[in-house]
């Protein structure tokens, strides 16, 4: 009887772990929110489009375009994009500069090309 109550404890206590988002997965994007990355210390940290000096929905070539450059809360230099996440393993990564190097860009966290099988 007790074991089976320590279980049901266990159990609930993973439960409600997840539902404050302590799992190691990452939750999915909110709407209006960018996670960017630094690409000088490797940063990650959201911003929204409001704070951005954006609209609602702004178009890509607009939204990259605010967010190269902006100063990084961590190491404060303009070195920043926006981040892709990773289908593989789900962490956001900074995109390469350079559309030639997408074919033999890797992963920082888990060292596969993501976007080749
Ligand atoms: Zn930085
Ligand atoms: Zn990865």
């Amino acid at each position: 009887m007790g074991a089976i109550a320590a279980v049901a404890i266990i159990v609930a206590c993973i439960l409600v772990f997840r539902q404050l988002g302590g799992s190691t997965e990452e939750p999915a994007e909110e709407a209006g929110v960018v996670t960017m990355i630094c690409r000088d210390c490797g940063e990650v940290f959201k911003i929204t489009y409001k704070d951005m000096g954006l609209e609602e929905h702004p178009d890509l070539d607009a939204l990259q375009e605010k967010a190269t450059g902006m100063a990084c809360p961590k190491c404060g230099k303009k070195n920043t994009v926006v981040s892709v996440r990773c289908p593989r393993c789900g962490k956001p990564f900074a995109p390469p500069t350079d559309t030639s190097q997408i074919r033999d860009f890797k992963c920082p966290h888990c060292k596969k090309s993501p976007w080749k099988r």
